[in-house]
């Protein structure tokens, strides 16, 4: 049997739903830009490498020394 949704529920579901299509709209919008800023060689976390969501594909200079540190090859500057 099917509910019949009242006036109250109905504006409650419009503000629910529309709650986590804004959090999903943010957490695209922050992905896509984190993306550009790499693409254009700028670092989304400050040369915080540590936990970075795009460590894998960073090839800026704090990531490539951390990879080499990480590798146990030691810094770009050779300490
Ligand atoms: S991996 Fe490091 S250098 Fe690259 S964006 Fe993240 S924090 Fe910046």
């Amino acid at each position: 049997m099917r509910k019949v949704q009242n006036r109250r529920e109905f504006f409650a579901a419009v503000l629910r739903y529309g709650v986590l299509a804004g959090f999903a709209a943010i957490g695209v919008i922050a992905g896509v830009k984190s993306r550009r800023l790499v693409k254009e060689g700028r670092c989304v976390r400050g040369g915080v490498c540590s936990g970075c969501d795009v460590f894998e594909r960073c090839a800026l200079p704090e990531a490539l020394s951390a990879k080499a540190v990480l590798d146990g090859g030691g810094d770009a500057s050779g300490r």
